[in-house]
């Protein structure tokens, strides 16, 4: 999840320089915890507080008062207005201001930096690359903002179509702890640039940052309302809430799926970024040192707490013992500590229940019969970090594809190493998985890389590399790890809908005569089908063609599939086939002339019908004559009389 580069090796990762300017204005810690309407404001209908805490102390950060439904509603309500006139800027003129924003955040990356450590545990180099990775997002939406754009068509004798790509209307979009930054900013920038507004409910583990960046987008001229924040229970109306046009969440694959229940009641389009239970592959034709760093950056970053680590390390047998010997060393020589430490590599488990969750699934490891190599328990560190949760990187070796911790997201610094013998067994065991987030792959061989690459069902795939995430790739999740996409230009699609506008440069109103307008010539034809059901027994024809959708006829392609019902249903009549066959004016003509006409005019037929019959036969005579499809109208006139017909 953070822009990383391999060649930075682990234990000598450059440092960020603390940046010069800090948000002496913003002092988010002392709340109050929501942002609506261009300020901090405390919620007009309080359901209860929770305390947030440093994960690496337990010390109360803050103690935030959680929203219910009317204090939605009023966030939903500002946004919805910002939302007028926000959408109706230029991306150009939007884009710049997301890019001011982008430049603040950069400006006061330390200040975020630190802000998101105390929050959430994580080593403070790499919160610095987390926050300078959000300043990236809003400085390349801001950037490609201008180029939201759509799509001109030409149509017959000058008429045109529009194909415009418009924004959705208010966004409400749910975080998650892990990157608590990061996952709001993926979802504000993209969300913004399109000319949507945003509530945003952050973790309410982690709510300090995101509030941070909503008062830096009012001091780089986002307008107030255009990107709110409230915390509590928030997400769960926001799903339900009327005036919300699409949920972009990130967390956990069952909170998903709740998710995208809760927002199928009024068909809300959805983002979902979920977990996931990622293969890490090592070849034996590996760059041994670059592999065993890999397999340090898929597992161990931000304390295993990332959705993309890949967990599953499948080693091809050859090479196993002495890539599981400089794994374990390496892991070993990791260094747990004060998050704060430039020198820290493994900070503090998020919360006391989650480094619980995360050890009982060690336990249960080594019952289903793994052997620990190393970590894998809480580490007791001095004051002042005596209360916090650290948790040592662990290894598991003896393991098989049936075991839980193989087959569940721990979200924790737990690997599990598994052999393999070809290329063939790995992929497939590697995809023996509902998720399909991210896979990594180790090999000095390209062709086997892109062997391997094409047949993995994941979002996003790193080879000779993990969880390097530049905003420019697209991210998104196979199978149950998620719907939608994150960053890039294609994130774009996501947070748009597409509007066709036909502008007819005509006078007359109606069918362009052109050998391409068949839909509408089939659709009059059907009804003079339907005419002669009435009156003569095409019955199974008909019934057919009454079956069709009218849209499965748009294309001129389908005239083969009615071709082979009609073939289909009227076997016996040669002669209408073979009309048929010549084109569909013709086949018309037939169905009239030599059905309706010769079998039907002679019967014995009250004289509303003859007088009926009569009217369908001049209307089509007079298209015939005149040479002109338009009249076709006049001819399904008709023909819709004919099926109202007492
Ligand atoms: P979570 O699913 O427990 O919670 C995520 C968010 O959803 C929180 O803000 C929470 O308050 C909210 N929420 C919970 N129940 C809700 C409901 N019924 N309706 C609306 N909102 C609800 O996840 P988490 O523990 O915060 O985060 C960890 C999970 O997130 C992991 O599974 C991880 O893989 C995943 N994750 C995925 C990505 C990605 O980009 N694919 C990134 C980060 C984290």
């Amino acid at each position: 999840m953070i822009f990383l580069n391999i060649s930075l090796v682990w234990k000598s990762i450059s440092r960020s320089k603390p940046s010069l300017k800090y948000l002496s204005t913003l002092n988010v810690k002392d709340g109050p915890y929501n942002f609506v309407d261009g300020e901090k404001s405390h919620p007009i209908d309080s359901i209860g507080f929770t305390n947030v805490l440093n994960p690496a102390t337990s010390v109360v950060l803050a103690r935030v008062a959680l929203s219910g439904t009317s204090e939605v509603d009023k966030a939903v309500k500002s946004s919805k207005e910002a939302y007028n006139s926000w959408s109706l800027l230029s991306g150009f003129e939007r884009g710049k201001l997301i890019s001011s924003l982008g430049q603040k955040i950069s400006e006061n990356l330390e200040t975020l930096a630190q802000l998101e450590v105390e929050n959430n545990g994580k080593p403070i180099w790499e919160a610095r690359l987390d926050i300078q990775s959000c300043a990236d997002c809003f400085l390349y939406f801001g950037g490609i903002a201008s180029t939201v754009s759509g799509k001109h068509i030409q149509l017959p004798n000058s008429s045109f179509g529009l194909i415009k790509r418009e924004s959705l209307g208010v966004i409400g979009g749910i975080g998650a702890w892990n990157y608590p930054l990061q996952t709001c900013s993926w979802k504000v920038a993209p969300a913004l640039t399109c000319g949507n507004t945003m509530v945003y409910k952050p973790s309410e583990l982690t709510p300090l940052t995101a509030l941070a960046l909503a008062e830096l987008a009012i001091t780089a001229g986002i307008p107030r309302g255009v990107f709110n924040i409230g915390s509590g229970e928030t997400g769960k109306h926001l799903c339900c809430h009327p005036d919300v046009a699409k949920i972009s969440f990130t967390g956990s694959v069952p909170t998903g799926k709740n998710i995208m229940k809760l927002a199928s009641n009024d068909l809300k389009r959805v983002t979902l970024e979920l977990g996931g239970k990622n293969p890490l592959i090592i070849y034996d034709d590996c760059d041994l040192k670059n592999a065993v760093k890999g397999a340090l950056l898929a597992n161990f970053l931000s304390q295993g707490q990332v959705c993309s680590n890949g967990s599953r390390v499948f080693v091809q047998r050859s090479i196993i013992e002495q890539f599981t010997n400089e794994f374990v060393k390496a892991t070993t020589q990791l260094v747990i500590g004060d998050p704060f430490d430039d020198k820290t590599q493994v900070g503090a488990t998020i919360s006391k229940a989650h480094a619980e969750k995360v050890l009982a699934y060690v336990t249960q490891s080594l019952e289903e019969g793994a052997i620990k190599l190393c970590g894998g328990e809480r580490v007791q560190m001095p004051h002042p970090f005596e209360n916090g949760y650290f948790i040592s990187p662990c290894i598991l070796t003896n393991c098989h594809d049936g075991m839980t911790a193989v087959r569940e997201e721990i979200f924790g610094p737990v690997a599990t190493i598994l052999p393999f013998d070809t290329e063939d067994e790995v992929i497939r065991r590697a995809n023996e998985t509902p998720y399909g987030l991210s896979a990594g792959i180790f090999t000095k061989d390209l062709r086997r890389a892109h062997r391997t690459s094409s047949r993995l069902q994941s979002g996003t795939i790193w080879v000779n590399n993990f969880n390097v995430t530049p905003v420019e790739l697209p991210f998104s999740g196979f199978k149950q790890s998620g719907i939608g996409v994150e960053c890039s230009t294609e994130a774009i699609q996501c947070y748009t809908q597409l509007k066709s506008v036909y502008v007819e440069m005509n006078d007359s109103v109606g069918v362009v005569e052109h050998g391409e307008h068949y839909s509408f010539s089939i659709f009059c034809c059907i009804h003079l089908f339907e005419a002669a059901y009435l009156l003569h027994p095409f019955r199974n024809l008909l019934v057919h063609l009454r079956h069709l959708d009218s849209n499965d006829l748009a294309e001129a392609d389908d005239v083969v599939g009615v071709d082979g019902i009609v073939q289909d249903s009227l076997e016996r009549n040669d002669l209408v086939v073979d009309l048929y066959h010549r084109n569909l004016r013709h086949l018309c003509r037939k169905v009239v002339h030599h059905h309706l006409h010769d079998n039907c005019w002679d019967r014995d037929l009250d004289p509303n019908h003859q007088n009926f019959l009569r009217r369908v036969d001049h209307s089509f005579e007079a298209e015939v004559a005149d040479n002109h499809l338009p009249s076709a109208c006049r001819l399904q006139w008709v023909a819709l009389e004919v099926l109202h017909f007492p």
